[in-house]
């Protein structure tokens, strides 16, 4: 097992994968920009070495700082997180290149994956279903994406094949839309991912969002932790999550489930990784793959009893899965709000200094978060600072524990989205369960 592991991220993941580091006797190397400098798990890591100043771009996406870093300190792997350079391919080959562990998957599963049109071509070689819609990127001629667009059928979404975080997005309705809709996602992608490359799917009217968490190590092993429910989004980005999800046939999930895994093994996939399907009338349908740890991690953890982080380490040190797909065992109900900094209702961002910070409690309750009284939140980055989690026996029994942390809880100092999430807890429909990836957006339209 690794004795040093750097940490090359920030926030609550970052305190995440220190406690892990701390369980397994690991001594964890914590990198920090300026703006990150007094946060307390930077003061409480083994070690911590400045990176750059708060952008992003100088700090946390700055490889040869990191690698100077993990060179300094002596560490013998570098684990993501998720975000920045987490599916970065060239990241995680510069970072062997240097003679270090990367704990993920290698940069050519990374590179396939962050290539939507890649990834859909892999997965329907590997027998998972994907959405109908362009055999590869679309290609410059203006009578042949309309003929893709007629043989789909509208309403069509334009993606870029390099995209990710929600962006990069284009739904069209008609054909007199489609051509500029193009253009226009081509550029944008071109500005935000460096790939101008764009394809096309069938836009699905009311599907909801389900992913199954898989696990590998090298020595051919994959198994499937079940699936979460991701439906609760807002602008393609998610707000709640939970595991399972609520009325899908267990049958079915195993069915999809059996599909991700052989697909690891047919790909040498190794480490965590998500596979994002929409699922509507029945029917799964691919859209991406995650090659990494994602946010809501935990709601699986719960259900499963594996710990997601620990097994990614243990993988990337070689060992092999410490269970078989049969001894995996899913049990009760968990759920997960988001907490972020930012207006429950307009969404603006709510930087600063948080004066009280107090979290909930008890039986079932989780919470994952870096924040406390007095810390302050910078506004250089995302604006979720923690996640809470429950579990029940029951989704009743989440739900009502959700609804007493929730109450439980005050930030005070900043605004955050826990007045949402009180709101949404006992919405009707939402506790009937199954809402769809709409479902969020249109309540709250409503409630404008
Ligand atoms: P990203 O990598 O940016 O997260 P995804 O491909 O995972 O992009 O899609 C994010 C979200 O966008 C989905 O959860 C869903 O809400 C919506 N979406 C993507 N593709 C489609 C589609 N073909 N039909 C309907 N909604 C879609």
């Amino acid at each position: 097992m690794f004795k040093k592991i750097l940490i090359a991220n920030r926030g609550e993941i970052a305190l995440r994968i220190q406690r892990a580091c701390r369980e397994m006797g690991i001594k964890s190397v914590m990198v920090y920009s300026e703006a990150d400098r007094d946060a307390k798990y930077v003061k409480l890591a083994d070690e911590a070495v400045c990176i750059g100043p708060a952008q992003s771009g100088l700090s946390y996406l700055n490889m040869p700082a990191i690698i100077s870093a993990a060179e300094v300190t002596d560490a013998e792997a570098i684990h993501p997180g998720y975000g920045f350079l987490s599916e970065n391919a060239d990241f995680a080959e510069r970072v062997e290149k240097s003679g270090f562990t990367f704990i993920g998957p290698t940069p050519e599963s990374i590179r396939t994956m962050g290539d939507k049109v890649a990834a859909k071509q892999a997965m329907i070689r590997a027998g998972v279903p994907c959405v109908p819609g362009s055999e590869g990127a679309l290609s410059a001629d203006p009578a042949a994406i309309k003929k893709a667009a007629k043989s789909i059928g509208y309403p069509v979404i334009i993606k870029a094949a390099g995209g990710g975080g929600g962006r990069g997005m284009r739904v069209v309705h008609t054909e007199a839309a489609l051509l500029h809709a193009v253009q226009t996602t081509k550029a944008e992608a071109g500005a935000a991912f460096g790939n101008p490359e764009v394809y096309m799917e069938k836009f699905l009217q009311n599907p909801r969002h389900i992913e199954i968490q898989i696990l590998a190590d090298t020595h051919r092993n994959a198994v499937y932790l079940g699936e979460r429910d991701c439906s609760m989004q807002r602008r393609h980005q998610k707000v709640i999550e939970e595991a399972p999800a609520p009325g899908i046939p267990r049958r079915a999930i195993e069915k999809i489930g059996e599909r991700c895994a052989a697909a690891c093994k047919k790909m040498s996939y190794r480490g965590a990784g998500t596979f994002e399907f929409l699922y509507e009338n029945g029917e799964f349908y691919f859209i991406e793959m995650n090659t990494r740890v994602q946010v809501e991690h935990p709601v699986t953890e719960w259900i499963s009893g594996v710990d997601i982080v620990r097994t990614q380490i243990a993988v990337a040190a070689g060992e092999k899965l410490p269970f078989t797909q049969r001894q995996i065992q899913l049990r009760g109900h968990a759920i997960e709000c988001r907490i972020n900094a930012e207006d429950a209702y307009k969404f603006t961002p709510s930087p600063g200094r948080i004066t009280t910070w107090h979290m909930p409690g008890g039986p079932g309750v989780r919470v994952d978060s870096h924040a406390y009284a007095n810390y302050f939140v910078p506004p250089n980055y995302d604006s979720m600072i923690g996640k809470l989690i429950v579990f029940g026996d029951t989704r009743e029994q989440a739900l009502a524990r959700m609804r007493t942390a929730l109450a439980e809880t005050a930030i005070e100092g900043i605004k955050t989205n826990i007045p949402l999430h009180r709101e949404i807890m006992v919405d009707a429909k939402f506790v009937a369960g199954g809402t769809n990836i709409h479902y969020l957006e249109e309540w709250l339209s409503q409630h404008e």
